[in-house]
């Protein structure tokens, strides 16, 4: 049975109770959230993506980023480690290879198998750069891989890495990568700003050799167009919600004693609660004219930076400490600058901190 992400169910209360209580430790440890993932699987979250017909609730998309944005309000990093997983599975999932579904999808309900994406550099990472960082070509079984994926989650963890490359003419491809191949090489987790705990470092390929009931899609040109999700789609606007209210919350707390910050306060609460309102309308396909992913995504990311900021500003020296909730919040806002962050998102941003005014 799967936790309703949308209700007040006694259940996700007490998960989220527990992913809060332990957020702070795991950012100090910098270890990997293993129990946290197993505590997700006691409530059924882990098959949120998973169809029906291979054991997971799939669950509506609005449904998932309600629940993105309520479970990234308690644990910014056990959440991305989610949505990491997920966005492997969905791929996973929207296939029209049959055998890469029902080979890797019955396995991904529970926490004992983990998978991941290694696809920045097919979106968001290394566009500039003439070569492509992964380069594939064709063999009699499937496709060969080699060189390296800047950026996989949790790579050392994962049972297979949803990673992809390109073949000499262009097109790309995109498969379930074994992480059992001698050919893959999970370098050593890079220490981050924040969110170290998600163990995220390059993968070395090196002649590794996936059969073609392996294949998730392509070979196409820009095969990521062709599946779910994508780069400043919902689930990062959802996060960056998440980690604003959890902001606002600390707000709160401190506006209760202090009068001369209900103001501020109010102005905060009001305007997440109107971002999050929106992203809900969106996802359930009733955005306001002209809102789009992307803008939202620019809300949501100018939400998260201010209002922990405003946290810090409000908790003083106390909250520059390391360890206290309001440095921690500073730190994982920034992530929402470089993760999955599309150019026209970066852009509004770098226009907000130079105060250009449009129009
Ligand atoms: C914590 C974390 C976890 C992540 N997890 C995953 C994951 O699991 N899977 C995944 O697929 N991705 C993941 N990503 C990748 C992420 O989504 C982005 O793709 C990534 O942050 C982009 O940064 P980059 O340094 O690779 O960008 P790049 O564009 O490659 O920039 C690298 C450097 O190149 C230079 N540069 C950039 N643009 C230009 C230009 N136009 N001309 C000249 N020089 C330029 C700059 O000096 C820049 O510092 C993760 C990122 C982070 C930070």
């Amino acid at each position: 049975m799967s936790v309703d992400p949308t209700a007040e169910s006694t259940q996700f209360h007490e998960l989220r109770d527990r992913l809060a209580e332990a957020t702070g430790k795991l950012d100090l440890k910098g270890a990997w959230p293993a129990e946290q993932l197993r505590w997700l699987d006691e409530a059924g979250v882990l098959g949120w993506t998973v169809p029906h017909e291979f054991g997971g609730s799939e669950i509506s998309t609005s449904d998932l980023v309600t629940g993105y944005e309520r479970l990234a309000r308690a644990c910014l990093t056990t959440t991305f480690v989610l949505t990491q997983r997920n966005g492997a599975i969905q791929r996973i999932a929207g296939s029209e290879n049959q055998s890469v579904r029902t080979t890797l999808l019955p396995d991904l309900v529970h926490a004992g198998t983990f998978a991941t994406v290694g696809i920045s550099h097919l979106t968001t990472s290394r566009q500039h750069l003439a070569k492509p960082v992964v380069q594939v070509r064709e063999s009699d079984d499937g496709y060969v891989f080699n060189g390296t994926m800047p950026w996989v989650t949790g790579a050392r963890q994962a049972d297979h890495i949803v990673g992809g490359g390109t073949l000499a003419d262009g097109r790309q491809v995109l498969a379930a990568i074994s992480t059992d191949h001698p050919g893959v090489n999970a370098q050593e987790p890079v220490s981050l700003m924040a969110l170290s705990a998600s163990h995220t470092g390059a993968v070395h390929l090196q002649d590794v050799e996936v059969s073609r009931e392996m294949l998730i899609a392509g070979p196409v040109e820009k095969v990521m167009k062709q599946t779910s999700g994508g780069a400043g789609s919902f689930t990062t606007s959802a996060l960056a919600v998440g980690v604003a209210k959890s902001a606002v919350s600390q707000l709160a707390a401190e506006a209760e004693r202090r009068p001369d910050l209900e103001q501020v306060y109010a102005q905060f609460s009001d305007d997440v609660e109107q971002v999050s309102q929106d992203l809900r309308a969106a996802t359930a396909g009733r955005a306001d004219d002209g809102e789009t992913a992307e803008s939202l995504r620019e809300r949501a990311n100018s939400l998260a930076l201010r209002s922990t900021q405003a946290v810090l500003t409000a908790t003083k020296g106390a909250g520059f400490v390391a360890g206290h909730p309001a440095e921690r919040a500073v730190r994982e806002a920034m992530f929402f600058l470089v993760w999955s962050c599309p150019q026209p998102v970066a852009a509004a941003a770098l226009r907000e901190f130079a105060c250009i005014i449009d129009g």
